[in-house]
């Protein structure tokens, strides 16, 4: 044990889409000569260990895990809102416990001393725990810049009466369409656009009073670290730098990590809680380069049996290719058996699966397009592939981001929320074939360059790693 090494303790939000980033991050601090502690909830670890084996984080030095509990009880519901309200009310006291028995065991010689916090920003409780310890603390924000941008103006759009929205009819009369022209470094933004947590009737909705509270709690000095890249969200980046003068895009953490040479071992070390399928890139090998559509509507989104048969019947009419994500818990009221009509309808040309290692199928030259729910990571590793989309989004920042990949960056259309299979099979024919996809791919193409410029030794991301590792991280007190 080498006692002299850095020692940064990370933190992610327990989901899927928090986790794989802060875990990405963790390879890159690790690789940059830190010991790494990262913390899962006791339930995420469990997960982890069933969908990886028992022994897949045993033989690591220098990286270890530990957990704390998730506070929740049996009787608490299983909705974003009760993880979020334990988060609040329960994650501190066992955080700080875990950071003083790294304390212990570092003096035991057992662990390098803690040096640094990097933890989740949804983790906010980490700002005063690090206060006590007098450990520096950096903020990961998990999404995109643009949603960053929309949260961090919360508190303006209760000001404005903009929301809660009166009842439920607000939703549907319109007033979603009102331009939202206030906030610089927004173009052509409307209501809808904006991340969801604003379309509330209710008066005390805990999510919305969550991130306003979570972004009252961020310093003006604080050091926020953001998975994006300069040249994607220069205009919303340049807006938040005068709101946190201490901000800093390291992205996309894909390929910071994959522009870093590191060996195997670490590379098998993976953060994912399904298992999963790897037989789906054997099956894309004997596919054309560019012909497969690849549905994937993330860890989180849910639809109806009505939806999901109509992307299923759109996809089959397309009569393209695809692989199709379709995780257990994906449609409202119980697991899906297709119907022999379709799966005789689709034969070869279609494969479900139940998850899936996600990049190396976006990486696969037989990916053609994306058909996503929007969430930043799926976007993030779509850009970084090269890969445009189709986009349905289903909440949170995922319009926000669904906006900026078909209007701002122009690599993606959007599939209207009440799905109907003719429109599907219309857009996945323009995706794949269509002039609109073959234009779209190349500036998908174009902003996979930038990204990876962006990532490469000297690009901004780069350089802002550099600032956040040297300036914060191993900043002494
Ligand atoms: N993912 C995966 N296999 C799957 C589905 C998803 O590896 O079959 C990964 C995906 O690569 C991404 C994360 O899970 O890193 C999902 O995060 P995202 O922000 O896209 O969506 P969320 O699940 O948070 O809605």
């Amino acid at each position: 044990m080498d006692n002299k090494k850095p020692h940064a303790v990370l933190i992610p939000c327990p989901f899927q889409g928090h986790i794989n980033p802060v875990f990405k991050l963790a390879k890159i601090l690790h690789l940059q000569g830190f010991h790494i502690t990262f913390v899962n909830t006791e339930y995420n670890h469990k997960r982890l260990l069933k969908s990886r084996g028992p022994k897949a984080f045993d033989s690591f030095t220098s990286f270890s895990f530990e957990t704390i509990p998730d506070g929740l009880t049996p009787m608490d519901g299983d909705g974003l809102p009760s993880l979020f309200q334990s988060i609040r009310k329960n994650f501190l006291q066992p955080f700080r416990e875990l950071l003083s028995r790294l304390h212990d065991s570092a003096s035991s010689g057992l662990v390098p001393p803690v040096t640094c916090i990097v933890s989740d920003i949804n983790m906010s409780f980490t700002i005063q725990a690090a206060e006590e310890f007098a450990l520096p603390n950096v903020l990961f924000f998990p999404a995109s810049a643009c949603s960053f941008l929309c949260i961090s103006h919360f508190r303006s759009f209760v000001e404005k009466g903009l929301t809660p929205l009166k009842d439920e009819s607000y939703l549907t009369n319109g007033y979603l369409e009102t331009k939202v022209d206030w906030i610089p470094g927004l173009k052509n933004f409307q209501l809808k656009d904006v991340v969801d947590f604003i379309r509330t009737t209710n008066p005390n909705d805990f999510m919305l009073e969550f991130l306003i509270d979570m972004v009252d709690r961020v310093h003006r000095d604080s050091t926020i670290i953001l998975n994006t890249f300069d040249e994607l969200e220069s205009d919303v980046i340049n807006a938040l730098f005068s709101m946190f003068p201490s901000l800093y895009p390291i992205g996309p953490l894909p390929l910071l990590l994959s522009q870093t040479p590191h060996n195997h071992q670490l590379a098998s070390l993976d953060s994912s809680l399904w298992k999963e399928d790897t037989k789906c890139l054997e099956w894309l090998e004997s596919k054309e380069p560019g012909s497969v559509v690849y549905v994937n509507f993330g860890s989180i989104t849910v639809m109806t049996l009505e939806q999901l048969l109509e992307f299923a019947w759109g996809l089959a009419n397309s009569k393209k290719s695809f692989l199709w994500i379709i995780r257990p818990d994906l449609v409202i009221g119980g697991s899906v058996v297709m119907s022999s009509e379709f799966i005789n309808e689709i034969s070869d040309r279609g494969l479900i699966s139940s998850w899936c290692p996600q990049e190396k199928v976006l990486n696969h030259p037989s990916i053609g397009g994306f058909l996503t729910h929007c969430g930043w990571n799926s976007t993030i590793e779509s850009i970084c592939a090269g890969v445009p989309m189709l986009c349905w989004p289903f909440f949170a920042d995922q319009p926000t981001n669904c906006r900026f990949i078909c209007n701002e960056w122009e690599i993606g259309a959007e599939i209207d929320t009440n799905v109907k299979r003719d429109e599907v099979e219309k857009l996945v024919n323009e995706l794949m074939v269509g002039e609109k996809g073959k234009k779209m791919k190349q500036k998908a193409m174009e902003l996979k360059k930038k990204a990876e410029d962006s990532t490469s030794a000297g690009g901004c991301s780069y350089i802002n790693l550099e600032k956040v590792i040297n300036e914060v991280l191993l900043k002494k007190n």
